[in-house]
Formats: structure tokens, sequence, C-alpha cells
């Protein structure tokens, strides 16, 4: 292998070159080699600057991740770092792509800091649950005062050169190549006779930094650090970095570094990151290269037809829009631009690159128009009777390779694919609602889907940079199988018993989801459930009479957000919930009929109630092998239904409760709620061994 840094002597500027690639992560032998290219610097007499810069897409990316949480080889991170900044000779790093975490801590320990105009850098480390652990929330402050450095670490989003410019994060905006702008500016420096600048030499500015300033930032940050803790020890690191000097505030930081990598809310973040990167990866699946995906087509033009175009759009991919007529064509179409021009109103892309994404949505009338398609994908009404004559028709029409995707959300795929005359080439890919955001895509299995199918969906959900779990053919898949069977159906019968829309909602919203389950009900429209559910009877032809509430709300047409009506009250133009006391009657009357006696029920039995059956649904699917592993389940639950990310899943979560406690709960209310609180056999048997889901997951592969 290629050393991981060179030294290259370029008269006056010594240059210390790293290339790691994939993205030149920090690991031992870069820490090593940086050191080694120092000294080299340092002892050459014609050296008068030294440049730190980095072969490949990006500048130091960040830390080596393989080593979070575990020991790190010598030298670690400071030992590096506060050699480059008590180097005798000015040291200067040349930024490009994506210099964050450990990348720029690296920079920060540079005297100068260039950058080319396209790179971005920032401190994502909260992301993980854990305090910068290389001098971040040290040098940080110093450079750009401590209350920019605190937005930075909390609200962990990259800035961009021009930002970082004005900031003082960076001293020079480079043109041309990474290197090449990065040595015209080092010999700049050279020949202006630039001194060394030591970062942990300043002090901190700490205007902004009061304490009631601090609790007035957290409060403007509330939604997205609801549940955390990690931004509790960030601040005591700046803190450290405006009271003590440099080296005592370093060890400071170790301490509260080290600290959060040991809490429970870093574990479970770290788990979610992994286990987003590793689902992809499908245990027994053979290697093989995915079709490549160049043009596509969408039939249905509706709410998430709209929206799977707009994802392949924005991933460059040229795609046939297809409606039964003209007249919903436009409409679709319509929508799709107007989806886009919000995009445009917030800044986040021009109206030229409106004009080229809808320039690659082709509306067509007819399905001759997926006569070049790699992949269809039908998003047509939820309608199996409609959904095998439309992909009879495609495919009649698509080429012979294409793969022809079902965005159902509960109809079997294993069953549209009988009316094709490529079963195997046909396979679920449920995308989420709005799909040109939600990241998650599940994929589904028929009894007849190929590896290779598999394989090239995962490469559509790659391309389209969403995140693909596979689940089997099982009605609701993953994620609405364990919504109806387990959540839903809970918080349904917490209203019987007594429970308010309010309090149910209130405590999950306190548990960490965004919206409590009964003002989703109301958003997602009250009869779609409906609908999903008169589906599963004729499927599992079993009767369900836990869905009550929901049920007579859509006979009553009471639908919802839509309707201005669901569960809550709505009024026009205004997505708040207020009470409906035609509700709370409702309720009452449908308990009295059913002989449930209503009580006064306490928050904890709430948030039990609604997350138990979750975690035991969920040990169920894995049984059945619709979901291959825990961190799966997980993954679905977090990307694609609004579970915590802090508490890793409602998998991880489970490990974390202990899966004796968790067995002993199910037992309970098994014993007084009734048979579908039924303990999954897996669940018993790995708390009868001690066992957790993560084990379960290691076994697996
Ligand atoms: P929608 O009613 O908004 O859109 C369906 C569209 O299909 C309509 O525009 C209709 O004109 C069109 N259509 C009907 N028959 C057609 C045909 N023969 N050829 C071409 N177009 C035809 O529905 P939606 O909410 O977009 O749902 C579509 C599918 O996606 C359903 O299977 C649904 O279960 C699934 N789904 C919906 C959501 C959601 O949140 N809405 C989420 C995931 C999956």
């Amino acid at each position: 292998m290629a050393e991981a840094v060179r030294y290259e002597g370029r008269g006056e500027v010594g240059v210390i070159l790293i290339d790691r690639p994939p993205v030149n992560a920090i690991d031992v032998a870069v820490r090593r080699g940086i050191q080694t290219a120092l000294d080299q610097a340092l002892a050459d007499p014609a050296v008068k600057v030294v440049l730190l810069a980095c072969e490949g897409r990006t500048f130091l990316s960040g830390a080596d991740l393989n080593e979070l949480g575990g020991a790190i080889e010598a030298p670690g991170y400071y030992e590096t770092f506060d050699a480059l900044e008590a180097s005798t000779k000015p040291v200067v790093a040349v930024l490009h792509g994506t210099a964050l975490g450990g990348g720029l801590e690296c920079a920060l320990a540079c005297h100068y800091r260039a950058a080319v105009a396209d790179a971005r850098m920032g401190m994502p480390e909260i992301t993980l649950g854990i305090v910068p652990g290389a001098g971040g929330t040290q040098r940080l402050p110093r450079l750009i005062g401590a209350r920019p450095a605190l937005e930075m670490m909390i609200a962990g989003a990259p800035v961009d050169a021009a930002k970082a410019k004005a900031m003082g994060l960076i001293d020079e905006i480079v043109e041309g190549a990474p290197l090449q702008g990065g040595l015209d500016y080092a010999r700049r420096l050279a020949a202006q006779g630039a001194p060394v600048r030591r970062t942990g030499e300043r002090t901190v500015d700490a205007a902004g930094f009061s304490e009631a300033e601090v609790a007035d930032y957290l409060k403007s940050q509330a939604r997205a650090l609801k549940g955390r803790t990690t931004q509790e020890k960030t601040i005591a690191a700046i803190r450290a970095a405006i009271e003590l000097p440099l080296a005592d505030g370093l060890k400071r930081e170790d301490e509260l570094s080290q600290a959060s990598l040991k809490d429970r809310e870093s574990e479970a973040l770290r788990h979610v990151f992994f286990a987003e990167r590793e689902v992809g990866k499908i245990p027994g699946l053979p290697a093989m290269e995915p079709a490549p995906i160049r043009k596509a087509a969408v039939v249905g033009a509706g709410t998430m037809g709209g929206g799977i175009a707009m994802a392949l759009a924005n991933a460059g991919v040229p795609t046939a829009l297809i409606e039964v007529s003209q007249e919903a064509l436009d409409r679709g179409l319509k929508q799709v631009r107007e989806n886009y021009e919000v995009t445009v109103s917030r800044g986040r892309m021009t109206p030229q690159e409106l004009e080229q994404r809808m320039g690659l949505i082709r509306g067509a009338t007819s399905q001759d128009a997926a006569a070049d398609a790699d992949v269809v994908i039908e998003a047509v009404f939820e309608d199996m009777d409609l959904k095998k004559k439309v992909l009879a028709g495609i495919d009649a029409v698509a080429p012979p390779h294409a793969i022809l995707g079902s965005n159902t959300s509960t109809l079997s795929i294993t069953e549209l694919a009988k009316a094709t005359r490529r079963p195997e080439q046909v396979v679920g890919l449920h995308f989420f609602s709005p799909a040109h955001v939600m990241r998650l895509l599940e994929i589904v299995r028929g009894e007849q889907t190929s590896s290779q199918t598999l394989v090239t969906s995962l490469e559509v959900a790659r391309k389209l940079k969403k995140t693909g779990v596979v689940s089997g053919d099982a009605f609701g898949f993953i994620g609405n199988k364990m919504m109806q069977d387990g959540y839903f159906r809970e918080a349904e019968q917490l209203l019987l018993e007594g429970a308010s829309p309010e309090q149910i909602d209130a405590v999950m919203e306190r548990f960490g989801f965004a919206m409590g389950p009964n003002k989703v009900n109301d958003m997602a429209g009250i009869d779609v459930g409906t609908k999903v559910r008169e589906e599963l009877y004729k499927r599992e032809s079993r009767p369900d009479p836990y869905f009550v509430v929901s049920d007579a709300l859509t006979a009553q047409g009471k639908l919802g957000q839509k309707t201005g009506e669901g569960v809550y009250l709505y009024k026009a133009g205004d997505r708040t919930a207020y009470p409906n006391p035609a509700t709370t009657a409702l309720i009452r009357e449908l308990a009295q009929a059913r002989q449930i006696p209503q009580r006064t029920i306490d928050d904890a039995e709430i948030e039990e109630r609604c997350i138990l059956p979750l975690i035991n649904v969920g040990a169920q699917l894995l049984d059945d092998g619709i979901a291959y592993r825990a961190k799966d389940i997980d993954v679905v639950w977090t990307s694609g239904y609004g579970f915590p990310r802090h508490l890793g899943g409602p998998m991880f979560y489970a490990d974390t409760l202990g899966l004796k406690h968790v067995l002993e709960r199910v037992a309970h209310y098994h014993e007084t709620l009734g048979h579908y609180w039924t303990p999954a056999p897996l669940l018993v048997r790995l708390a009868g061994e001690g066992g957790t889901f993560t084990q379960f997951d290691q076994h697996r592969g």
C-alpha cells in the first residue's frame, strides 16, 4: 500500500501530503506520518513554511471511526495536533472537500488555514453523542469565539468557505486545485515572513456566552436537542476553554469526551449510524454487480409518484412520469413544480436547477413511455386488481432487463408479481412520504424476487441517497406491521380505557417522537389506516377489534387534517391540533358499548404500553425472517417513523431496558390485556439466555 503521508520539499515550502483513500480518515498511519513529515520539514533548512494538504477528494474527513470507543494506538490525536501547533515554522492547512470533526480539529491546530471555495467544514460530533475529543472544544472558541463555536458544535451543520472566512475560521480562500492553491498561499506567507501563530495561545472571546445567553440558545435548539444530554458536556468543555490555559482545557475536554463516549445516548446514536451503513449488506446475498440505472419510469403522479419522480430527478435519472389522463398528469407535474419552488424559495436550489430537474421528468399518458426504463415504479391507488393490471401493462412494454417496483404499503409483492412474466424482477420499493425527502426505502422481497433484483434495488436506494432496508413480504412489511399491530393498536386501546389523545401524544412526544400517534393519524389521514386494515382482514382473514375509534371517525368522514376534523380539530390554514370534545364523547360511547371501564391511566403505563408492543412485534418479525436483523428494524423506525435516534431504535432500546425486564412486562400485559400481547418466542428465548438483540445480530452476520 502507498504511504499514508509523504513529505515533499518544494523550495521554501515543505509539504506534508496525506494520501489515505477513500476519505483521508485520521487513522494511526496518518497520525504517525504527519509527525514524521513534520520532523522532516523542520529539519529541512530550505523550508520556511510547512503546508499540510491532502490528495483525493477531501481534506482529512474526520477521525477513524473504527477507533471510536476503543483504545487509540499512539501517537494519539492530541499528541499529533499538539506537535503541529508547537512547530517552530508556520504550518498552513489547505482544506478541500469536507473537513469534519477530527479533520477540522487538525486544521485548528495549524497556524494558518486556507480552503478552496467549495470546501465545507464542521463539528458534527454531537450527531454521534460525542464531545469533540481532539482539541476542537478548546481551539475553535479561541479562533472564532465561544458563541459561534457553541453554535457550530451544537447545530452540527457544516459551513462553507465564505462563511468560514467571515467567522475567522479560515484566513484565505484559494483558487484552483487545493495543493496548488495551498502552495501559492504558503509561498506568499513565506515571502511576508509570516510568524508562527498558535491557536492555543489566544484567549477566548466569551461574548454571547453568559449562562442566560447559552440557555436561550439551547431553547432555540430545543427540538433537535429533545431528550439529549451531550450539549451539556460540550458547554462545560467550552467553559474550560474560556477559563483554563490550553493544556488544562485539553485535559478537561478529554475527560468530557471520554465520558460522552460511555453515555448510552452516544452508544445508541453510534448504533444507528453504523446500522445505516450495514443494512445494505444482506446476509447470504451473492456478490454481484447491480444493473445500471440510467432511465426510470414512475406510474401514477399522485402524492407518492410525484415525490418518487423528484427523488429520481434529484439523482440525475431521466424519468417518465405516467398518468391515466392528461388532466391528472398536469396536476401531478404542477405539484412537482410547486414542491421544487418551495426548495428554491428556501435558497436550497437555483431556478436553473429547478428547470433542469423538471427537464428530467417527462410526463406521459401512455405506458409506452416505460419502453426504455431500467426501473419502473408503480405508485397508483392501493388496490390489488388495479396494481396487477398496471404491472401487466408495464411488463408488456418495459425492456426485458427492467425491474418492476411497487410502492404498495401493504399488498403482497408475491401476489402482484404473478401479474407479470418476470416475477423474479418484481420487488417492493416502499418509499415514505414525502418521497423526495424521507430517507427510508423498504425493499420488499417477494417469494420469487431474485438476488440480482435485490442488488439492483439496493443500488436504487444508494443512487437516490436513501437507506434501503430489505424486508420479507408480510403484511405491512417491517414498519407498517409494527405500527399497526404494535404502537397504534395500543394507542387506540388506551383511548378506550380512558387516556385522552392529548395525554397519549404528550407522553410519546416526551419520549422523543416528533408527534404522538393521534396527531400522526390525523396528518396521514385516518381513512388511510382504515383502508390498510380492510386489506389486512382480507389477507389474514382475522377480525380486528382494536381500531374502533379510528374506524368510527373514518365512517363519520372525520379524516384528520384534510377534513379539518379527526381525532383533533383544525382551523383553516393551521395545522395545530385543538382538543375535540366530539372525539371525547365518541370514545366514551364506544367504550361503554364494549363495556370497557374508563379510568385514569398514568404516563408511565402509556409509555410502556406504546413501546413494548413495538419490541414484541419486532421480535416476532425477526423470528419469522421478515426482518433479517434487529438493526434493520432500528433503521426502519429511526429513519421512517420518527423513533428517537438517541434511543437507538426499538430493538436497541429493548437491549438497554434489559430483555428480562421487557419480557416480564410483556407477560404482565399478556395476563391483564389478552392474547395480542403474547410474548414473541424470540423474546422469550433471548430473555431466558440473558441475551440481547445486539448479540442476535452478531449471529445473523
Ligand atoms: P394518490 O391517490 O395520491 O395517487 C395515485 C395516483 O395514481 C393518482 O394520481 C391516479 O390518477 C394515478 N393512477 C391511478 N390509476 C392509474 C393508472 N392506471 N395509470 C397511471 N396512473 C394511475 O396515492 P398515493 O398516496 O400517492 O399512493 C400511491 C401508492 O403509494 C399506494 O399504493 C399507497 O399505498 C402507497 N404509499 C402511500 C404513502 C402515503 O403516505 N401517501 C406512503 C407509502 C406508500
